[in-house]
Formats: structure tokens, C-alpha cells, sequence
């Protein structure tokens, strides 16, 4: 891999479909929100999201990811990240209804690890992910076939971020391979190797940062043992000879929030902060997790700034609702948290989901009326199953 591959962070060609608004069947965002929302200037939002949650009891469950705004994120249930809230929602067989305030796949996930009767709602359909939008089904299926005239298809393992739509997770499970979380990816790879055996390989879905920065940092390998595989270009924009060298294929996808973090970043927040621990996701570019003093994943990040001393200074890189939230959590602690960059980078498909939503679909549940299910067909979710598990049984 060359450096401008290492450095390749070129948007997705699918369109953002901003405010919530437009149609694009294509990506795993879905569609336009069909309700008739309440007025985001409705001063009632507060009270009128507690009465329909009151009245739906336990038959309700929410679900609150961590980059969540405030608004939406006092009605949640349960926080986490995206693997720990689908075992939530599947550890609590007797809710009726799941409300995922996350992103689709994220409901998906949920949808797949929850009974058959119970139902799972995403507030907008519009709050999709655009890294998992960069690896479609077909174009996943079309890169199979090129490793397979490659001769390495029989050698390779895919091995799928969550991050990605429940059609990948399907493929994976169908092709021997499995789910990986940014806190398991090293354990997940360290498994598709010994799967693969000798002169094994990996496909790393979708996300081409947390699979690079795995395998260097915590396998080992040289950024040459990766090559990218971009599904714009014909054959990935890969030789034959590429494929069969490299150990880890990984997928060009990003994710458009933390791969905005730069090295400036991190050394204008050194020269800014003196004294400053850097804290960032492994979902950033690699010369950013290299420059950078600590790494791990979302439930890290938060553990991480709970164990911190009094007086210690943090610059964190990951989303920006969540990195606000635990600046103002351990500010009485003296815990001195800034946000790595000094533009605001929050995650405008997980903003989608803001009260007016919430409250519309927690009154229609209260109604009887199930709206924005997120439902995954049988095979599918069947396919899928099969890497969820192989993750869940990973050592
Ligand atoms: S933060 Fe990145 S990976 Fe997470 S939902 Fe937003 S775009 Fe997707």
C-alpha cells in the first residue's frame, strides 16, 4: 500500500440525504420519515415523550447510542455502543417494542438478535451510516469474484465491522467469516487467520482505518501487508499479484466522522494544551492513531476518562455529542476534556434522530400503531446470525 492509499479518505458517492429528507433506495439509510412530526418548537416534547413512555411501561425498551444528542439520550434505557446495546435489546425478551435511537444497521443488528415477536423502531429511517453505506451487497458479491480469479477467494476470510448493513453481515456468515466490534477486532482477526491457514488472507468490511489499524498495531504487520480494495475501480483497482501478496484486503470505506481527524489536529491540541493525552478511535487514519497516545474503541474511550486522575487534560477523537457529555460528566472531577478538533464533527445521520422523532414514534407505539419497523428477511437475518455468532463465541 502507498501512502496516498493510506491517506485516501475521498466521501462516498451516495449523497447525504440531509435534514432527513429525499429518497435513496440504494444505501442502508432507507427513506423519507413518513410521519407528521410535532413542531421541533413544541414546548411540550419533554413532557410528551415521558407520558408515552409511561404509558407503554415495560412493554417499551430504548436504546440510546453514545453519539446520541442530549435531547434524545435522557430517554434511553440503556447507553452504549452499537454491539452492547443489540445484546440489551435481546436480553430483554419481554419489551414488545425496541425504540433504537442509533442508526439503521444498528436496528438491524437488533432486529436479528431479538425474538421474532418483538418489534424494532427506528424514530427516523433516514438515520442511516455512510461507512456502511460503501459496501453495498453487489459490490461486495463483484469483489468475491475478482479474488476468486485471483485464486486467493478459498484462502481469504471476510471478517465484517459492525458498522456495516445486515447484507454484509449475510455474506460474511455465508463465506466462513465473522462480525468484529472496534473493542474485539484484534481477537476477530486473530481467529479469520486461523481460519484462513497458511498463507491465509482477510477481507476487512467496510472500514479500511480500523482494519489497518489493527493489523499494524496490535498484529504486528506492515501497512505493505495491506492493500485497499476500492469497489469503484475495475478489479478494486488491485493486480492479481496485489491480491495474492497482501494478508489483509481491506475494504475503502470510512467513516466521514472520525476520519476528518488529521495529524494537525493532534499537533495543534499538543501545542495548544500542554500536557494533553490524546485519546482517539481506532476508526481514524493511522498516522492520526499513531501520533496519538492512547486508542480503543468508544466503551475504552469512556472507561479510559472514568479511571483518569484529578487535573489530568484530554483531547478525545471520536463524535462530538458523546466527547460534550463526558467534558461536562468529569469537569467537577478536574478533568480537563477538549474535543481533538477544532471544527464540530458530529455524526449528521445519528443527529436525524432528535425529539420530534422520538416523541412521534413513542406516541404512535402508545397508539397501537407500530411505525418505521426495521424488519431483516429471514435468510438474511439467518446468514447474518451465523457471524454474529461466530463473534459471540469468539475467546
Ligand atoms: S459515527 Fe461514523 S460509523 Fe458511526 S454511524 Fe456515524 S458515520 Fe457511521
Amino acid at each position: 500500500m502507498n501512502s496516498a492509499q493510506a491517506l485516501d479518505v475521498t466521501p462516498t458517492p451516495l449523497a447525504l440525504l440531509l435534514l432527513g429528507r429525499g429518497s435513496d433506495p440504494a444505501s442502508e439509510r432507507g427513506v423519507d420519515c413518513p410521519g407528521d412530526l410535532p413542531a421541533p418548537s413544541d414546548p411540550d416534547l419533554v413532557e410528551r415523550a415521558r407520558a408515552a413512555k409511561a404509558a407503554l411501561g415495560d412493554r417499551l425498551f430504548v436504546l440510546g447510542h453514545h453519539y446520541q444528542r442530549d435531547e434524545v439520550i435522557q430517554f434511553a434505557d440503556v447507553t452504549g455502543d452499537s454491539f452492547k446495546l443489540a445484546r440489551d435489546a435481546a436480553a430483554r425478551p419481554q419489551a414488545e417494542y425496541i425504540v433504537f435511537c442509533g442508526v439503521h444497521f444498528m436496528a438491524e443488528s437488533a432486529d436479528i438478535l431479538t425474538t421474532e415477536a418483538q418489534r424494532v423502531v427506528l424514530p427516523d429511517l433516514a438515520a442511516g451510516c455512510s461507512m456502511a453505506d460503501m459496501a453495498t451487497a453487489e459490490q461486495v458479491a463483484e469483489a468475491w469474484d475478482v479474488l476468486t480469479d485471483a485464486g486467493v477467494a478459498g484462502r481469504t476470510v471476510p471478517v465484517t465491522y459492525m458498522n456495516s448493513s445486515a447484507d454484509i453481515k449475510a455474506f460474511t456468515g455465508r463465506n466462513g467469516g465473522t462480525v468484529c466490534t472496534s473493542s474485539n477486532a484484534r481477537r476477530a482477526l486473530e481467529w479469520a487467520f486461523e481460519q484462513a491457514g497458511e498463507d491465509g488472507k482477510v477481507l476487512f468490511l467496510p472500514d479500511q482505518h480500523l482494519g489497518r489499524n489493527t493489523a499494524v498495531r496490535e498484529l504486528g504487520m506492515g501497512l505493505d501487508d495491506c492493500v485497499v480494495y476500492n469497489p469503484h475501480k475495475p478489479g478494486g483497482g488491485l493486480t492479481a499479484d496485489q491480491l495474492r501478496r497482501a494478508r489483509m484486503i481491506l475494504w475503502r470505506g470510512h467513516c466521514s466522522v472520525h476520519g476528518r481527524f488529521s495529524l494537525d489536529s493532534v499537533d495543534e491540541v499538543r501545542a495548544r494544551v500542554p500536557g494533553v493525552n490524546v485519546l482517539v478511535h481506532p476508526e481514524c487514519r493511522h498516522e492520526v492513531v499513531a501520533a496519538a497516545d492512547h486508542v480503543g474503541s468508544t466503551e475504552h474511550i469512556i472507561a479510559t476518562l472514568d479511571a483518569a486522575p484529578a487535573g489530568s487534560k484530554w483531547a478525545v477523537g471520536t463524535e462530538l455529542n458523546l466527547v460534550r457529555r463526558l467534558a461536562a460528566r468529569y469537569a467537577d472531577q478536574g478533568k480537563e476534556i477538549v474535543f481533538l478538533d477544532r471544527t464540530v464533527c458530529f455524526c449528521s445521520t445519528m443527529n436525524r434522530i432528535d425529539l420530534p422523532h422520538l416523541v412521534w414514534s413513542l406516541e404512535s407505539l402508545a397508539a397501537g400503531k407500530v411505525v418505521n419497523r426495521i424488519q431483516v428477511d429471514p435468510v438474511t437475518a439467518h446468514d447474518a446470525a451465523l457471524a454474529l455468532d461466530r463473534m459471540l463465541a469468539l475467546p
